[in-house]
């Protein structure tokens, strides 16, 4: 498979000129993206690397990193997890608050904002230094020790982070969160604010795509059941209420998150990053997607 030409074709095809979104303006750290970015980046189970445009640049990873948080838990909690967070896409946007009061505070799934914040509650309760420990856990599958939060962009989050705080207080009303509302929506925030570029994600994806282990040195990081779990999650849930319509465009597990960025994998295939800040109605990025699709497409390599 020539991966190369296939992202040579892509970024020939699609231009952010051609599409209508917009970048996401909820803090000011995010509208001052250029919306021009574009860069891709494919990682494949042969250890070989694919790219074009703006792939080495970092940006704001935002709700990807609530992959990285669910598999921290998982690592902890095991099957346990699943009492405290459902399974079942939301059908709703990222960050609703509705479907939380009939299930006695149990989030819908672990990639909407309620569910992301249960998960911080158990990583709060459960570590020490629970944000070096997520920065240890992101450095240790990327194989990359640069790798740190953007500050701005977590101090942006909890200035306009209100409706997280309501999130949080409300399920500790109903009985589901364990710890202070504070040093919850702190990790929370600090997670928002990850910065990664689509090379560095597609590598710390490739274990999705990897039964679990790091690619280079075999050392297994999650169980092929939890890795199950979490591709299925990213599958169902993964683009919040659009991700019917991920699923039918491009056939892969995969996350978004509102600063353009995309990621998704193919179980023993590949990982792939894309970054276009321009975001459609649902919060995804409208060019990254049809990246996605024209990869999948050309590639004839989606999981159906
Ligand atoms: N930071 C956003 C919030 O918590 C979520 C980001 C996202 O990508 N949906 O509201």
């Amino acid at each position: 498979m020539d991966y190369q030409s296939i992202l040579n074709t892509i970024n020939d095809e699609l231009s952010y000129r051609d599409v209508t979104g917009k970048v996401a303006s909820y803090i000011p750290e995010l509208a001052k993206v250029d919306p021009r970015k574009f860069g891709m980046h494919v990682y494949c189970g042969d250890r070989q690397h694919f790219s074009f445009g703006d792939s080495e640049e970092l940006f704001s990873i935002q709700s990807i990193s609530k992959v990285f948080s669910l598999s921290m838990a998982m690592r902890i909690m095991g099957e346990d997890l699943w009492d405290r967070v459902d399974v079942e896409p939301s059908g709703d946007p990222f960050n609703s608050l509705s479907q939380l009061e009939y299930e006695s505070g149990v989030p819908r799934n672990p990639f909407i904002n309620a569910g992301a914040l249960v998960i911080s509650d158990i990583l709060v309760d459960q570590l020490e230094d629970p944000k070096q420990e997520l920065l240890d856990f992101v450095r240790k599958i990327t194989e990359d020790n640069s790798i740190n939060f953007d500050l701005k962009i977590a101090a942006s989050e909890r200035s306009t982070g209100y409706r997280n705080v309501a999130l949080v207080n409300y399920m500790k009303a109903l009985g589901n969160i364990k710890c202070e509302v504070e040093p919850i929506v702190d990790f929370y925030f600090h997670l928002c604010s990850l910065a990664m570029s689509c090379k560095q994600l597609a590598q710390a994806f490739m274990i999705f795509a990897n039964k679990g282990k790091i690619l280079s040195t075999d050392e297994e990081i999650l169980t092929p059941t939890s890795v199950k779990r979490i591709n299925s999650l990213m599958q169902t849930c993964g683009f919040y209420d659009e991700a019917g319509e991920f699923s039918f465009e491009v056939g892969l597990p995969g996350k978004s998150g509102v600063g353009g960025g995309i990621v998704a994998i193919h179980p023993d295939q590949y990982s792939v990053a894309v970054w276009s800040p321009i975001l459609n109605e649902k919060g995804n990025s409208e060019l990254g997607m049809k990246a996605l699709e024209r990869l999948t497409s050309l590639t004839g390599l989606s999981v159906f």
